[in-house]
This record gives structure tokens, sequence and C-alpha cells, in this order.
């Protein structure tokens, strides 16, 4: 077997034992390099955790707007965190942002 092929054997294990995370809006499960994710924070607020790294409860949704406008409208990510600060609706906002960048 030579050196390539024994990497790419590797890579593909790899993956396959990637943990997948749950959109809040679609419900579609995928790795979390697909997904934007947020986390409440100490204050009870959600924030984007953009290089997820962020400690707290996090959810996640589809890199797409349509997903975020969707969990928008059934303030998703605020259910999944139990999130009841008043400015975790700016979370939609931010992420619209980010997806627009
Ligand atoms: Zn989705």
């Amino acid at each position: 077997m030579s050196a390539t092929s024994q990497i790419r054997t590797m890579a593909t294990a790899n993956h396959a034992s990637l943990p997948l995370r749950k959109c809040v809006a679609c419900g579609a499960r995928k790795i979390k390099e697909e997904l934007l994710r947020v986390v409440k924070s100490a204050s009870g607020e959600i924030v984007f955790d953009k290089e997820s790294k962020l400690p707290g409860r996090g959810a996640y949704v589809c890199k797409n707007i349509v997903c975020v406008n969707k969990a928008a409208k059934s303030r998703g990510l605020q259910r999944s965190v139990k999130s009841a600060h008043t400015r975790s609706d700016d979370i939609y906002k931010r992420l619209a942002l980010e997806l627009d960048g």
C-alpha cells in the first residue's frame, strides 16, 4: 500500500466517526463545519460562537439564510439553549450578517 492511499484511508475513517450536530431549524444532522454554533453566555444571552471555542450550552443552525430565518421565526435557538434573555433575538441578525460577509 502506498503512503498516499494509507493517508486517504485514515481520513475516511476519521470522517465517519465525526460527531454530527443537529440544526434547530430543519433538523438535519451535519458535521459542525457545515453549521453555525451559538452558545448561551453566563448572562443568559445567546452569542455567536465563531471559533467553536466558547464554553456553555450550544446550539446549531445550518450555514444558510433559509435555516437562520426559520430558526428566527420559531425562536429555535432560544428554545434549544433555554434562553429567555430579551436580547437573544439579536442572534439571528448576527448570523444573517455572518452569512452575508
Ligand atoms: Zn438547517
